[in-house]
C-alpha cells in the first residue's frame, strides 16, 4: 500500500486531521474539539482520540509512516512544547511524541503551526517548483516559515521563522514579545486596524472621508477587510493605511531577502483576502530595503492553500523527517 502520513493541525478551538500521501493528497478530513480550556494533558488526549479516529477510517496503520502535528508555539527536538502558545493553557511542557509512540507505535514530529503551513505552501502551493521560499502569514499577528533547499528550516529549538517580530521601526509600537516596532504591530490584521483608527482619529472633525467617518463612528467594528473594501473604493485615508502597512512589511521582507535570497516570498493569512493590492504595494517598497541583485531574482506571491495548509504541512513533515527512518 502507498505510504501515508497523518497530518494534524492543532488550533485553539478545533483539532483537524487527515491521512495523506507525499503528493499532498488527503483523505478522511476529521475534526474534534481541542477543549483548550481543560489543559494540556486533555488536549493531548484529544489528539490521541483524533489519531484513533483517522486510523479507524483508514482501516489499517501498517502503511502510515508517522504523525505530524502543527501547534501554536515552539516544540523542542524531543517533542516537548517549549511555550509560546498563549491560547493553550498548560500546553507548555507537554511531551507530545512519547504517548503517540506508546499508544499507536507511530513516530511523531511537531513544529510551529505557521512554520508547517509554510512547508505545505512550498511543497504543494505557491512555492511549488522552487527550492527556497519564505512565508509571511498575516493574521491577528504575523507568523512565518522558511523553506531552504526544499526543507523546512526550524532552527535551534524550533524557533526559526518568527518573521513577525523583525523590528522595522526603532522605538516603534511596543509588542507583546518585549521588543518595540515589530512588523506585526503594523502589518497584521490587528496592526492595520490600529493604523486605521489612528489615522482616522487625526482627521476627526476636519478632512473626514467616508472611511474615517465609519471608523470614528464605530471603532470597535473596524476590520482589515473593511480597510481594504475602502482601498478598493480609492478612499485616500484607507489607501494611506495600506501604504504604511505595506511599507513596514516591505522592510521585513527586505531584511529576509538579504539574509536568505529566496526564489519566492509567499504572503498568506486572513489579511491576504485583500489580494493583489498588497502584493503590488509591498513590491513597490521592498526594493528600498533590499540589495537590487537579490530583489530582481525574487517574486512576491499570494499563498494558495488556505486553511488546508496546516494539515498538509504537518503530514509533509512526516515524509520529510520520519518516512526515511520508518
Ligand atoms: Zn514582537
Amino acid at each position: 500500500m502507498e505510504k501515508a502520513a497523518i497530518g494534524i493541525d492543532l488550533g485553539g478551538t478545533n483539532l483537524k486531521g487527515i491521512i495523506m500521501n507525499d503528493k499532498g493528497q488527503g483523505r478522511h478530513l476529521t475534526r474534534v474539539p481541542t477543549e483548550a480550556e481543560k489543559g494540556g494533558a486533555h488536549v493531548l488526549e484529544n489528539i490521541l482520540v483524533l489519531i484513533e479516529k483517522l486510523i479507524a477510517q483508514e482501516g489499517s496503520k501498517d502503511h502510515i509512516s508517522g504523525v505530524g502535528i502543527g501547534t501554536p508555539g515552539f516544540v523542542d527536538d524531543d517533542g516537548t512544547v517549549l511555550g509560546g502558545a498563549e491560547n493553550l493553557p498548560g500546553w507548555k511542557g507537554t511531551q507530545i511524541y512519547k504517548p503517540i509512540l506508546e499508544k499507536f507505535g507511530l513516530k511523531a514530529i511537531a513544529a510551529n503551526d505557521v512554520t508547517v503551513a509554510a512547508l505545505a505552501e512550498a511543497k504543494y502551493g505557491a512555492g511549488k517548483g522552487v527550492r527556497n521560499s519564505v512565508c509571511f502569514a498575516l493574521g491577528t499577528g504575523i507568523g512565518g516559515g522558511i523553506v531552504i533547499e526544499n526543507h523546512l528550516y526550524k532552527g535551534t529549538h524550533g524557533m526559526a521563522g518568527e518573521l513577525g517580530h523583525i523590528v522595522v521601526e526603532t522605538n516603534g509600537i511596543p509588542c507583546n514579545c518585549g521588543q518595540k516596532g515589530c512588523v506585526e504591530r503594523y502589518a497584521s490584521a490587528t496592526g492595520i486596524v490600529n493604523l486605521a483608527k489612528k489615522l482616522s482619529a487625526e482627521k476627526k472633525g476636519k478632512d473626514e472621508t467616508q472611511f474615517t467617518k465609519e471608523v470614528n463612528g464605530n471603532p470597535s467594528a473596524v476590520t482589515s477587510k473593511m480597510v481594504y473594501d475602502f482601498v478598493k473604493k480609492s478612499d485616500p485615508v484607507a489607501m494611506n493605511v495600506n501604504e504604511i502597512a505595506c511599507d513596514m512589511l516591505a522592510r521585513a521582507v527586505g531584511i529576509t531577502l538579504n539574509a536568505l535570497s529566496p526564489d519566492r516570498v509567499i504572503l498568506g493569512g486572513g489579511v491576504m483576502m485583500a489580494g493583489q493590492v498588497i502584493i503590488d504595494t509591498v513590491s513597490k517598497y521592498t526594493p528600498r530595503y533590499c540589495w537590487p541583485a537579490i530583489w530582481e531574482r525574487c517574486e512576491i506571491v499570494i499563498a494558495q492553500l488556505g486553511e488546508d495548509a496546516g494539515v498538509l504541512g504537518s503530514g509533509a513533515m512526516v515524509f520529510e523527517e520520519l518516512a526515511i527512518i520508518c
